[in-house]
């Protein structure tokens, strides 16, 4: 039997899930709020894809604030309200080395699935995707070095997946790296890359119509049943209507928790805000050829084509970015300076925020709840570029029955947040 399945979200997830799921011989409905595809955290975010992710920050949620010693006795601006609170007791849980090797093992199998299966996409599209191969993260205190130690040790366990570089050799590497830049060393991951997101998402889109997938925009969910009938309201002429599937999965980002909470499905995502600065690139030999990592600021620099991206920040919804898009400037007037122009009246520089929903242990929530037909792909916060395809690849074995290419337990989306 055909399964026939609905996807809620067009983002990074709800897409490869939707290509994947055709790839398995299902038949797919996906429906999308927004006028288009990749216009939620997939819009603008840097699209970065592999171990640096892994490495820059531990597996218990998003990045602490303030650095040093006192992150681990001082919750940052975010945990300052009650499920921020609940939230950074979490991810303190999971603390211990033992816990962040499991967590390690689990974030990077998904990440390798991940690889693979952009790879398959890509090979198997005859339009290029701009991509930027490499990633380099750099630290200029050894405080920061240390909070990195964990992270990178693990990744060393993977022959050649990094390199160890004094500044000179970081600079030899990236040679638009400013004159006055200070640091004090980095690691080279030459087998992690940017993608340009919403190119790849809407190739696709392409592809899933081709398969016979249909993507409805505009049409947003109102509700689901356990039955799997799902409520659209539809923008255009069509209004209002109830459709049945076999199965839905639910990859509506931090909209995902309201969306299945009626069903008695509690989603243990906190959801915080990130931004990202885009510009042209002015002079090409002054931009990064590789992603740029930031470690102690924990912000990206990266470029997709012609355009120069920086991203960063990690807010709680609604909180003034104002000081984020500073630090996201001075940044890259810092690393890259003259790479492009970020004042005056030349300047076209697009300033960006969205939300992306946490999980306190940094897995995504990836597979079944308790009810039969109702699925998720969410939470994938600050690494869906690293997880969604991955996660994506397993769903679709779960939901046809077919053997998982990774082991689905760390990912479970109603496992317990506490570490233990
Ligand atoms: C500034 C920034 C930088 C980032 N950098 C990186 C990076 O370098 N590497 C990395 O791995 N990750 C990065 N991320 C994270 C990554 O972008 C996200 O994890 C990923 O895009 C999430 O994809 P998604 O499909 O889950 O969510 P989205 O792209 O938000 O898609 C969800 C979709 O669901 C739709 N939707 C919601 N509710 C409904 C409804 N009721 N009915 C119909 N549709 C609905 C929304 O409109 C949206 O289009 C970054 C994020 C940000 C914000």
């Amino acid at each position: 039997m055909t399964l026939r399945v609905a996807v809620i979200g067009a983002g990074a997830a709800g897409l490869s899930t939707a290509w994947e799921l055709l790839g398995h011989g299902c038949t797919v409905e996906v429906f999308e709020s927004n006028n288009g595809i990749a216009e939620g955290a997939s819009f603008a975010s840097t699209g970065l894809l592999g171990a640096s992710a892994l490495a820059a920050w531990d597996f218990a949620g998003p990045p602490p604030v303030p650095q040093g010693r006192a992150a681990s006795l001082l919750p940052p601006a975010w945990a300052l309200t009650v499920p921020g609170m609940v939230f950074w007791r979490q991810r303190l849980s999971h603390q211990s080395t033992d816990r962040q090797d499991t967590l390690f093992a689990a974030a990077q199998a998904l990440a390798q699935l991940t690889d693979q299966c952009v790879d398959t996409h890509l090979h198997s599209t005859l339009q290029d995707i701009e991509t930027t191969a490499g990633a380099v993260v750099a630290w200029k205190s050894e405080s920061q070095r240390q909070q990195l130690s964990g992270g990178v040790e693990r990744i060393r366990r993977t022959p050649g997946a990094l390199r160890e570089l004094d500044p000179t050799q970081a600079r030899a590497l990236e040679t638009a790296v400013g004159p006055d830049m200070v640091f004090a060393g980095a690691i080279a991951l030459p087998g992690d890359r940017v993608i340009n997101g919403r190119q790849w998402l809407a190739r696709l889109k392409h592809d899933i119509v081709q398969l016979g997938g249909v993507v409805h925009t505009r049409s947003r969910v109102t509700g689901l049943d356990a039955n799997g009938t799902v409520h659209v309201s539809a923008e255009d002429r069509s209004g209002t209507s109830s459709l049945a599937f076999d199965a839905v999965v639910v990859c509506a980002a931090s909209d995902s928790a309201a969306l299945v909470k009626p069903l008695g499905i509690e989603l243990p995502m906190l959801v915080l805000s990130h931004c990202s600065l885009s510009a042209p690139i002015r002079e090409a030999t002054h931009a990064p050829s590789t992603a740029w990592i930031d470690a102690d600021e924990r912000i990206i620099i990266s470029r997709t084509g012609q355009r120069l991206r920086a991203s960063g920040g990690t807010l709680v919804p609604g909180a003034s970015p104002k000081a984020v898009f500073k630090s996201l400037y001075r940044a890259v007037e810092d690393w890259f300076p003259g790479a492009t122009t970020l004042h005056g009246d030349k300047a076209l520089v697009q300033t960006w925020q969205s939300c992306v929903g946490h999980t306190a242990d940094g897995l995504p929530l990836v597979g079944a709840t308790h009810h039969p037909r109702i699925w998720v792909n969410s939470g994938h916060g600050g690494r869906g570029w690293t997880f969604a395809a991955g996660a994506s690849r397993l769903l679709a074995e779960l939901i046809t029955g077919q053997t998982p290419s990774i082991a689905p337990s760390c990912l479970a989306p109603l496992r317990s947040m506490r570490g233990g």
